[in-house]
């Protein structure tokens, strides 16, 4: 097996809640990476730092990954690739892991930029920006290269190699379109890997529904070029249009399939017995259902009525199975509330509060601790709009300073 490694950066915090008509409230994001972390999860593009509303909760997060809490998981931040913009969002929040992003295809540098810029003009201004994130003591610096899969592989080899040369540790080839096909996308990252010695993310689309796929020949690209893989995915496969690559989907391609599995190694921290509560809070928090035929996750991913198949399956269930559900934490029970239900929202009062937390079995020191956190229950639940899932109230009784500011908006 070759030594280098596919690790997984998410990206559900920063690509999926640029979602269209969807979006995460400041505590679900903050949830979301506590379960990222649970799964072994390499690294979370957890915000953007230059943005007003992330500040606390940015500010939060960080907090819990010195606590120990958010740990070991990288917490990392989204920048356009200008100096002064990582000035910015390192000065408002403190964070230490940041990816920078610049167009870098023909058509963008033409097309989005008034007044188009010159290639030239862009790697400068990426130098700038990792120049800039260096300077101020910035861990590690990923550099991304908007819309990769149509830029020319002369000018990306050049890009790369001069973020190499300033410092960056990685760069993100982003098939921003999903334009690339498991074949193209294999060929480029291995000529990419080659010429630069450069460890690349792989960043794709499903626009062609091929996100998962290009994800995975990709990493392979990377490893057969002798660099490291991080593959970039979003829970449930949300993420802008079509979505990005699956979380679960990469994961199990690169543990289970015919031309990976005991081939490729991936982050041994990952334990993917925690995707099930990852993959149902997520499709709780964006309010979206999990598919019917969703990988592993969905209703019907270990379902079987046809006669072959159900007996086929009871005799041994690698007839029919390629994994098992214990693998993804499935199976246990759930109990759903058929009568009275007390939830929490915004007018909740002390009574029906300590009904909840005695449900959850989490008691409280004194009255003053339980009005306190009934209070900040009150203020998340102004921020959803919907009842608190189970986790998201033990999170606040467990950390009430960091919920008090992830909760607080200044406008
Ligand atoms: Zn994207």
């Amino acid at each position: 097996m070759p030594e280098n490694t596919i690790y997984i950066i998410d990206v559900t915090n920063r690509d999926g809640v640029q979602t269209a008509r969807l979006g995460l409230a400041k505590l679900e994001k903050t949830i979301i990476n506590m379960y990222l972390n649970d799964l072994g999860v390499f690294q979370s593009e957890f915000g953007f730092p230059t943005t007003g509303h992330e500040k606390n909760y940015i500010q939060a997060n960080l907090e819990l990954a010195r606590m120990g809490v958010l740990r070991p998981i990288r917490l990392e931040g989204w920048v356009r690739a200008m100096a002064e913009d990582v000035e910015q969002g390192v000065e408002a929040t403190g964070v230490q892991h940041l990816n920078v992003s610049i167009s870098t295809s023909e058509q963008m540098t033409q097309g989005k930029f008034a007044g188009g810029k010159t290639r030239e003009t862009i790697i400068d201004m990426m130098a700038a920006a990792v120049d800039k994130a260096k300077a101020l003591g910035v861990l590690s610096v990923g550099v991304n290269a908007e819309d990769a899969s149509r830029t020319d592989m002369p000018f990306l080899i050049r890009f790369a190699t001069a973020a190499k040369q300033h410092g960056a540790d990685r760069v993100r080839y982003c098939d921003t379109l999903g334009y690339d096909d498991p074949f193209s996308i294999y060929d480029r990252i291995r000529e990419l890997g080659e010429a630069t010695g450069m460890d690349v993310e792989l960043h794709c689309h499903n626009d062609l529904g091929m996100a998962v796929a290009c994800s995975v020949a990709g990493a392979r690209g990377a490893i057969d070029a002798g660099v490291d893989a991080y593959i970039n995915t979003c829970v449930n496969g949300m993420g802008e249009r079509a979505g990005n690559a699956d979380l679960l989907s990469v994961l199990l391609a690169v543990k289970k399939s015919a031309g990976f599995a005991g081939q490729y190694k991936l982050d041994p921290r990952v334990d993917l017995a925690k995707i099930w509560q990852l993959a149902k809070y997520a499709s709780y928090a964006f309010n979206v259902k999990i598919p019917i035929n969703q990988v592993g996750v969905g209703d019907n991913a270990f379902a079987h009525a046809s006669g072959i198949h159900a007996d086929g399956v009871l005799k041994d269930r690698r007839n029919y199975e390629l994994y098992d559900f214990e693998e993804l934490g499935r199976g246990d029970p759930e109990i759903v509330e058929t009568g009275r239900e007390i939830v929490i929202g915004e007018y909740s009062g002390i009574k029906g509060f300590r009904n909840c937390y005695e449900k959850l079995e989490i008691e409280f020191s004194s009255q003053e601790q339980a009005r306190d956190v009934l209070e900040l229950a009150r203020y998340a639940n102004v921020t959803k709009q919907k009842p608190l899932a189970a986790a998201e109230l033990r999170f606040i009784a467990k950390y009430p300073e960091q919920t008090r500011k992830l909760l607080t908006l200044t406008p």
